[in-house]
């Protein structure tokens, strides 16, 4: 089966994660620092902070934002339900912005409108979560004014994103947000087994971020309030064990290296499909003037009314021809666990219709042009 995603590791990736092995510290080494300048550098940011997942990068991204009980949080529907799971961590409830279908992207004049309405009502989101679906950016500088007009923060759950560029910025330079966020499980652009990191340039929000990776403690004199002499640590909130091992940082640092190639293959695949499967009664995802998606996915839409009835036939027929495609996402309030809470499914028509008919093609850094021509003669035979 030909996946729809897989790491690529290199000689020296083995290498990198060996030496620290072989070194005295496998986690709060030296490696970890060394890997968030990589990424703050590259991305364009002042700051960063490396955790164990991009699911805890949210998490103290919203805690350091200030969510808890009584707050709102809105996101896309479609996205991995980490984005929106992070802020009932924090006490808060979540909404969803409908979808511009073309992009999959949260739609700016669907959060207008509903931000119109919420004002109204005094139920303003206290964060927009907007998500960067298959590694294209959403419209930051729309958003950036919506932020500024109604007063919520904005966190760029850029999970798909890293090597990405909107406005001639790279994605994470935080230009038009609070707080942007990356993942690195194996499936994402760069891998460090699990994995992510948080960005931002605002050093009040770091320094937040920074101690509750590691149970809400200081060691830093100047955060002290009174130390009782050099072994002195302390508790100032409650923070959690989200820390990076060196082992991880070693294999995210080296894969940085590659960072420029991954997103440049993956490019690659995405104009071969642009081609191939213009001719084919699909909706290909479009990315907009000035944007470089990461290309992290390629997710195609059925458009025949009769293709769109036989959604899960033809998804599972590519299976059976060896073609491992997937589904991202589910709409979340979708989900079980969502259905108690006080969302609104009918106020996401793009969303439900978007559901309905996508499916994600392979699209990785090792997949060779054979296995793409399996992937297009494939999706020819089966949309007949
Ligand atoms: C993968 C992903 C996450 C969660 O990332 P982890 O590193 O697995 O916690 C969150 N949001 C989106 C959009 C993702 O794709």
């Amino acid at each position: 089966m030909i996946p729809y995603g897989r790491q690529d590791i290199s000689e020296s990736d083995i290498d990198a994660v060996v030496d620290v092995l072989r070194s005295p510290f496998l986690t709060q080494g030296p490696v970890v620092p060394k890997f968030e300048a990589s990424v703050s550098s590259s991305v364009g940011a002042h700051f960063a902070v490396s955790v164990n997942s991009a699911t805890s990068a949210l998490h103290i991204a919203m805690l350091a934002l200030g969510v808890g009980c009584g707050d709102i949080v809105w996101t896309s529907p479609i996205t991995f339900v980490a984005s929106s799971n992070a802020a009932l961590y924090c006490g808060a409830s979540v909404d969803f912005v409908d979808i511009d279908r073309r992009t999959g992207n949260l739609c700016v004049s669907a959060l207008a409108h509903k931000l119109e309405h919420a004002s109204l009502s005094g139920r303003l989101p206290k964060v927009v979560v907007p998500v960067h679906m298959s590694g294209n950016s959403c419209e930051m500088a729309t958003i950036k004014k919506l932020s500024e007009k109604f007063g919520f923060k904005v966190l760029e759950d850029a999970s798909h994103a890293i090597g990405g560029q909107y406005g001639g910025l790279p994605v994470g330079s935080c230009a038009y947000s609070d707080i942007a966020v990356f993942s690195f499980h194996p499936v994402k652009i760069i891998t460090t087994g699990e994995g992510g990191m948080a960005v931002t340039n605002d050093l009040e929000l770091h320094s937040k971020m920074e101690m509750l990776r590691s149970h809400g403690i200081t060691r830093d004199p100047k955060k002290i309030i009174k130390s009782d002499g050099e072994w002195y640590y302390e508790q100032q909130m409650l923070g959690f064990n989200y820390r990076m091992t060196d082992l991880a940082a070693a294999l995210g640092l080296s894969q940085m290296t590659r960072l420029q190639e991954f997103i440049n293959y993956r490019n690659q695949l995405a104009s071969k499909y642009d081609d191939f499967l213009s001719e084919l009664p699909l909706t290909l995802p479009k990315v907009e003037d000035g944007t470089l998606s990461s290309r992290h996915l390629y997710v195609i839409q059925l458009e025949r009314p009769e293709h769109v009835n036989r959604h899960a036939t033809i998804f599972s027929d590519l299976r059976d021809r060896g073609v491992g495609v997937n589904l991202h996402y589910i709409p979340v309030y979708r989900q079980p666990y969502y259905a108690s809470m006080d969302c609104d499914f009918a106020s996401c028509p793009q969303a439900e219709q978007y559901y309905a008919s996508a499916i994600s093609i392979p699209l990785y850094h090792g997949m060779s042009d054979q296995d793409q021509t399996t992937v297009i003669t494939a999706l020819a035979e089966v949309l007949v």
